[in-house]
């Protein structure tokens, strides 16, 4: 399927690994030009190249630096000042007890995962309404719909990130700009298996143990493959999902148990 966005050009936050790297990738596969960012350098270019080597037809562009940051949001607007397709990413709080988590946590939570994407689209939603085509999809969590308590810091960041865009998508999407939430479950990448390596460690158990038992939880009976959430995000950020907006799509293999 076209996706009928050949030649649009797309920033893709935290891209290096993960969720992030495969929709710089399907994106690529559309004919879409990236411009990628993560801080480390080494795992951007490796990244980079592999999507390069696969879409000899676009143009792949590195940023090096931190999302989170003013500097770096100026550096990735500054490489790509207009884009037509934003991917708001970066990596997640970590999990906790809410007693120890202290004001300077709390703001840096925010910042990661509300505040850098609202600065983003901020910065490049108007353009695109003048141009009267944009596709923005912010890439939170399952835990938006079902909190997890452990991970509080990411529920309310996110939450407040998800309770802004309700409002403003119904506004752009006038001129053809869509913003929508993309919800991941459990998808097998760096940042799960990380969770698990903690588990493990605290267990004293292998982490392929914890890895089974976990997918075996899931109704799929296994986790989500990164491909097929690039897949997803391309979708909404195809010429003809200009009627969807102010959605949030729930990735998670049905764990969700509710019906809507
Ligand atoms: P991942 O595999 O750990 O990849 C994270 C990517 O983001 C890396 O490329 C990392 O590169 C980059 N990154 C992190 N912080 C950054 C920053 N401040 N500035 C620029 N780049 C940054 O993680 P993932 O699984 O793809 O997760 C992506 C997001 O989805 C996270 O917010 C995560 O909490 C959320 N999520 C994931 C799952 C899951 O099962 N995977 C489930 C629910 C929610 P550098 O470290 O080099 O910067």
């Amino acid at each position: 399927m076209d996706l009928g966005i050949k030649g649009r050009r797309a920033i893709i936050c935290a891209s290096s690994k993960g969720l992030g790297r495969a929709c710089a990738m399907q994106l690529a596969s559309e004919g879409v030009h990236v411009t990628m960012t993560a801080r480390g350098a080494e795992a951007l270019k490796q990244a980079a190249d592999e999507i390069r080597k696969a879409n000899p037809g676009v143009t792949v562009t590195e940023v090096v630096g931190d999302i989170t940051t003013p500097e770096g949001r100026a550096d990735v607007l500054k490489a790509c000042p207009d884009p037509d397709i934003l991917i708001n990413n970066a990596g997640g709080p970590p999990p906790g007890d809410f007693r120890n988590w202290t004001r300077d946590d709390w703001i840096k939570a925010l910042d990661a995962n509300m505040l850098t994407p609202i600065e983003l689209i901020k910065a490049t939603v108007d353009g695109m309404m003048a141009r009267k085509f944009g596709r923005i999809v912010n890439i939170t969590s399952a835990a938006v719909k079902a909190p997890i308590e452990i991970l509080g810091l990411s529920n309310g960041a996110r939450a407040g990130l998800t309770g802004f865009v309700a409002g403003i998508a119904r506004k752009t999407v006038i001129n053809n700009v869509t913003i929508n939430g993309l919800l991941p479950g459990p998808f097998n990448t760096d940042r799960l298996r990380g969770t698990a390596k903690g588990e493990a460690d605290k267990r004293g158990l292998p982490v392929d143990q914890i890895l089974a038992e976990r997918a075996k939880l899931n109704p799929a009976g296994r986790f989500g493959d990164a491909d097929e959430f690039g897949q997803a995000c391309a979708f909404l950020c195809g010429a003809k999902a200009g009627f969807i907006t102010g959605q949030n799509l729930l990735m998670d293999g049905g764990a969700f148990p509710g019906t809507l």
